[in-house]
């Protein structure tokens, strides 16, 4: 007996846009399938640490690749961790993964670039329905009895059927009843061809049905034709295991893509065997562009952890610190022990180790990257990346200066900054060092809403009128991070916003003087503003810091800066 179950109205509508959308790169559809199978295989392996009995008959995992050109049919079959009728009623049926939701949030309508969107995201499972007019999943959880399996069957329109089944093994076929348009995946070569772009990395065997060369008879050509015996298409050997002098650059953006779904080659990677009291293999990318959920602190990381090559866990912050959060990449240890909590292992010393070593790893990568900026010999490309990678993530890296005071002399270096002489954000601090003006203590910074706001704020009069180069920044978290960069490279730096700005030696006698004499003249205003002000403003006073303007709020010393406080007005505080 089947039963009717609907689409949650998200699925429908993506559904709606996956089959309506004819466009260029279709064969995506078997990277994403593949790829389930492979999750569901590390699935298996990581419960099969704690009950080894769910390896059940087979403990050689796979995935096979099969095609039937009568039935019009292609096949996807894993022995992975496999689904109960509700697992497949709630993973097939809905929309789990927060960055599916997102995606969906993107689509402009425009049936063209939604498609394009597609192509390099990705659409997991229903990317299917690219390809197939009906889908039919048969799967039966590891653990369980043959008669609990499941058949679950949809047109990829509303609606989908579910039915027990029997299932002697366990894991997931994904059969895919192809569309007439779609009669190119039922040849051994396309897909092998497909396998070898998107999924050669994969670290288990993909297999599909060896060929064979058949004479014709009767005058008949003759024709390859499919034996029972089944092969390897992929090389099944994890990337990052491999020595690195035997992967290409184009194996590692392959590598990237699959791991990132991001159709960009990245800007830079790190594959190194890191040896010491923790060994590990680490391969870090840094990717050319931010996501779509860059500001959600929370999301899943974009490192994985494995231990000899068993997939652990992509929990964030145990392996990357929150403000290298658009790193990607794995790790591999072999130091760790399989059998233990996700829990304890993020407490472990062994991984804090490797937090510490890939840190430190990206930052150099970075610092590496920003050489290149200025090295002569780079080509345009090259010199372009470090820029690059600082528009996409230079506000997330900034969140690093107060969160991780061990590294924040290197991370300082890393930043660049508008400026009143620059309209670009190139500025680093040793560049702004390298011009500071004869007798000039501090490095000046103002922090605003908008670029626009700190370029023209009363507040740089003075400075402009000396040419005294002004950091501007209008991030969000500079303000909380510049809390935290009090100097750098022996200089402090000063919010010009702040106190009674101490211009130092770059006031002449005749200035300070000057400004004595109008603060004894003023002195009957001063006080008469200072008492009708009286629970608005603390003090109020002349100031050599203004030329055009009549008057400005400063923030004294010690006190939150105005943007500070307008900003947790703003959150409610
Ligand atoms: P994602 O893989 O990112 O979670 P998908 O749309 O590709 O999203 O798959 C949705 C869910 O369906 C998976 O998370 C998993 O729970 C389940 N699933 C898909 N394919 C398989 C499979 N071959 N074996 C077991 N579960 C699967
Ligand atoms: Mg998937």
């Amino acid at each position: 007996m089947s039963q009717k179950h609907s689409f949650q109205a998200e699925v429908a509508q993506l559904l709606h846009l996956v089959t309506h959308s004819l466009y260029s790169n279709k064969e995506i559809f078997l990277r994403e399938l593949v790829s389930n199978a492979s999750d569901a295989c590390d699935k298996l392996r990581f419960e099969a640490l704690e009950n080894n009995a769910l390896y059940e008959d087979a403990p050689t995992l796979e995935v096979r690749v099969s095609f039937d050109t009568e039935a019009r049919t292609l096949t996807i079959a894993d022995n992975g961790i496999g689904m109960s009728q509700q697992e497949a009623i709630d993973h097939l049926g809905t929309i789990a993964k927060s960055g599916t939701r997102e995606f969906m949030h993107k689509l402009s309508g425009d049936q063209k670039a939604d498609a394009q969107l597609i192509g390099q995201f990705g659409v997991g499972f229903y990317s299917g329905f690219i390809v197939a007019d009906r889908i039919t999943v048969e799967s039966r959880r590891a653990g369980l009895p043959p008669e609990q399996g499941v058949r679950w069957v949809s047109g990829g329109a509303g609606d989908f059927e579910v039915e027990a089944l029997t299932l002697p093994q366990r894991g997931t076929r994904v059969i895919l009843h192809l569309r007439e348009d779609a009669t190119e995946y039922l040849s051994s070569w396309k897909l092998k061809s497909i396998i070898a772009k998107y999924s050669d990395h994969i670290s288990l065997p993909i297999l599909m049905r060896k060929e064979t060369w058949k004479e014709g008879e009767d005058n008949q050509p003759g024709q390859m034709v499919l034996t029972d015996e089944w092969e390897p298409v992929n090389q099944a050997s994890a990337l990052w295991t491999r020595p690195r002098k035997d992967v290409t650059p184009e194996q590692y953006q392959a590598f990237y893509q699959q791991i990132s779904h991001d159709s960009e080659a990245p800007l830079a990677w790190a594959h190194n065997r890191v040896e010491g009291s923790t060994e590990y293999t680490q391969l870090l990318f840094i990717p050319a562009h931010a996501p779509m959920d860059l500001w959600n602190r929370e999301k899943s990381a974009g490192v994985k952890l494995y231990v000899k090559r068993v997939f652990i866990m992509d929990e964030a912050e145990a392996l990357m610190p929150v403000y290298l959060r658009f790193v990607k990449g794995v790790i591999d240890s072999a130091d760790l022990p399989l059998n233990v909590s996700r829990e304890l292992l993020q407490e472990s010393r062994d991984v804090r180790a490797i937090r510490e070593g890939s840190t430190k790893r990206v930052l150099s990568m970075l610092e590496d990257l920003a050489k290149l900026e200025k090295d002569e010999a780079a080509s345009e490309e090259d010199k372009a990346k470090y820029g690059k990678f600082w528009s996409e993530f230079g506000a997330v890296l900034k969140e690093g200066l107060g969160e991780d005071f061990g590294n924040r002399d290197r991370i300082a270096k890393l930043l660049r900054f508008h400026s009143t002489q620059a309209d670009a954000p190139t500025v680093s601090l040793a560049d702004y060092k390298a011009r500071m003006k004869e007798g000039q203590e501090a490095i000046y910074y103002i922090t605003a809403d908008t670029l626009a706001a700190a370029k023209n704020s009363p507040q740089l009069e003075v400075f402009r009128k000396k040419g005294i180069e002004v950091l501007l920044m209008a991030d969000r978290v500079d303000e909380w991070a510049l809390n935290y960069l009090t100097e750098f490279d022996g200089t402090p730096l000063q919010s010009v916003a702040k106190g009674a700005v101490d211009l130092g030696t770059l006031q002449d006698e005749a200035e300070k003087k000057a400004t004595e004499e109008a603060a004894e003249t003023f002195k009957p205003v001063l006080e008469r503003l200072k008492a009708s002000l009286k629970d608005k403003a603390e003090d109020v006073r002349v100031t050599s810091r203004l030329v055009d303007s009549p008057a400005c709020l400063v923030a004294t010393d010690g006190g939150m800066s105005t943007q500070l406080a307008r900003m947790l007005k703003q959150a409610g505080q």
